[in-house]
């Protein structure tokens, strides 16, 4: 992730990764009290183009709100830090990781002090590019009346590394989480959508992260005349489906193979997943408007 010429943001300045430094009384580290993002930036003719940046920035100020950090940057400054870091790290095609972190404090209270990082390196896909074998995982999706599950908060993800372990040593290449009330949710780091008869559905929002990627595939949707609907579905009906994909900043659109032992029927290359694999894949690499605009 960083070597000794890797440069970070760190509290509205650039500094060497190698001199930058925590504290171990930080709420973060004692509690898993912080907020993060993953966003993912790619080569375009108008150098690295950050995807959705300000969709990212706009979740990472709402995860924030959620959990009484008062994170005192706005969207358009942080766009900004993050070009600065693709640049001065020579990064294009690059997955950028801010992460919002918190002064020393061991009591249950809210932030005595906010720390903002961005670091950025070169990261292939996340899931790979094969077919994903996903099993239904015995660790339950946070329940949302226990945390904002909504939030990208960091000490969430103690949830998707058990699911992501346990499906890993059991042979699988990934899990799928369910609700508490036992519907689909989502991935340990990426949302589903399932097609069947021709039409495509994700789980609604309420128990899920709500995803970026998720959010453009139902805009590619709404492009491409394509039909999808948002509701909450069971692991059973997942089994009738046609074919399933998962979605995600760093996932981008993955095929699923299989779930447990039901094999979906139809084949990749002819399902609306790989049409939208497709359009996802030319998207992203479009230089964002604020790129061309700044040119000229
Ligand atoms: N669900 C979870 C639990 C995630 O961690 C992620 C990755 N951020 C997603 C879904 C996909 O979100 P996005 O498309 O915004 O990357």
């Amino acid at each position: 992730y960083y070597n000794h010429d890797t440069v970070v943001y760190l509290n509205r300045k650039m500094v060497k990764a190698t001199e930058a430094n925590g504290n171990l009384y930080s709420q973060t580290l004692q509690y898993g009290y912080g907020v993060f993002e993953g966003i993912r930036s790619y080569a375009t003719e108008h150098g690295p183009s950050i995807f959705k940046a300000k969709e990212h920035y706009e979740r990472l100020k709402k995860s924030c709100d959620l959990i009484h950090i008062q994170l005192d940057y706005s969207v358009e400054e942080l766009v900004e830090a993050s070009y600065k870091v693709l640049a001065q790290n020579n990064l294009q095609d690059a997955y950028l990781r801010p992460v919002v972190y918190l002064d020393p404090n061991m009591s249950l209270s809210k932030p005595t002090g906010v720390n903002l990082l961005i670091t950025a390196w070169e990261w292939g896909a996340y899931l790979g590019d094969k077919m994903l074998n996903l099993c239904t995982s015995p660790y339950q999706r946070p329940n949302p009346k226990s945390v904002h599950v909504e939030a990208k908060v960091t000490g969430h993800y103690i949830n998707s590394i058990l699911a992501t372990v346990h499906a890993k040593e059991n042979g699988y290449d990934e899990a799928l989480l369910l609700d508490a009330a036992g519907f689909v949710a989502e991935g340990p780091g990426a949302n589903l959508f399932m097609e069947k008869d021709g039409k495509l559905f994700t789980p609604a929002l309420g128990n899920i992260l709500p995803g970026i990627t998720r959010a453009t595939v139902l805009e590619m949707c709404a492009e491409l005349g394509l039909r999808c609907e948002e509701k909450q579905f069971t692991p059973e009906e997942l089994k009738t489906a046609d074919s399933a994909f998962y979605c995600g900043t760093a996932a981008e659109i993955i095929g699923i193979a299989q779930l447990d032992n039901y094999r979906f029927p139809l084949d990749w290359s002819e399902s609306l997943g790989k049409k939208l694999q497709e359009h996802y894949s030319k998207l992203v690499r479009q230089p964002q408007p604020e790129l061309v605009s700044n040119e000229q």
